[in-house]
C-alpha cells in the first residue's frame, strides 16, 4: 500500500482550503480525481484539466530556421520551410508518394494552413 496523499484544495462545503486526501482517479474519466476533505470528511470530484492546452497547436517558426521552399529540393519531417511567392512559413508534417510518383510534402503554414508541395521535382528535359 501506497502512502495516502495530501492535498490543500478549496473545498465547496467548509467553504475554505482544506487538507485532502487524494482517493483516486474517476474511472473512465482521466482528468478527474476523487478528494476528500480531512475536515468535513465530504467527498468531492475535482476536474484536473490541464489548463496548457490549445497552446500546442501554436506554431512557433523563426524565419532564420526555415529552408526556402523550392520544388526540386528534398525535405524531411519537421523541417520548417518558407514558401517565397506566398510570404508564410510552415513546417512539413508528413510525406507522400502520389500515384503518378511524384513526391510530396503536406506542410502546415501559418498563415495558409495545411497545403500539399512537391518536392524531389525530376525536371525533364
Ligand atoms: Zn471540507
Amino acid at each position: 500500500m501506497s502512502k495516502t496523499k495530501y492535498v490543500t484544495q478549496f473545498c465547496t462545503t467548509c467553504g475554505r482550503e482544506s487538507k485532502m486526501e487524494i482517493i483516486g482517479a474517476v474511472v473512465g474519466a482521466e482528468n478527474k480525481v476523487w478528494f476528500r476533505c480531512t475536515r468535513c470528511h465530504h467527498s468531492m470530484m475535482i476536474d484536473q484539466v490541464n489548463h496548457q492546452k490549445g497552446h500546442d497547436n501554436v506554431i512557433k517558426i523563426n524565419r532564420e530556421e526555415c529552408i526556402n521552399y523550392s520544388p526540386e529540393k528534398i525535405f524531411e519531417v519537421g523541417t520548417a520551410i518558407y514558401h517565397t511567392d506566398w510570404d508564410d512559413m510552415g513546417k512539413v508534417k508528413s510525406k507522400e508518394k502520389t500515384s503518378s510518383g511524384a513526391n510530396a510534402i503536406w506542410v502546415e503554414f501559418e498563415k495558409s494552413g495545411i497545403k500539399k508541395l512537391i518536392e524531389n521535382l525530376q525536371l525533364a528535359d
